[in-house]
């Protein structure tokens, strides 16, 4: 059984992950819940580049913190 979602231009019925909507031809019919998905990803991504830039520069902080 496979999952279906709306099209996001003609709002039809299609299965998931379709290149193209069977129903109108558009390309890529995913509905903008997908697209948010990849924004969350995005925002992960940022948050996890920030805390590793922190968990650097506090280690560069402790280490020059050993030599004074
Ligand atoms: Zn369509």
């Amino acid at each position: 059984m496979s999952e279906q979602i709306n099209c996001r231009n003609c709002h039809e019925l299609i299965p998931y992950r379709s290149k193209t909507c069977p129903a109108c031809g558009i390309e890529k019919p995913l509905p903008k819940k997908e697209r948010v998905k990849d924004r969350v990803i995005l925002v992960v991504a940022g948050i996890v580049v920030v805390l590793l830039a922190a968990m650097v520069l506090g280690m560069a902080n402790a280490y020059i913190g050993v030599f004074k």
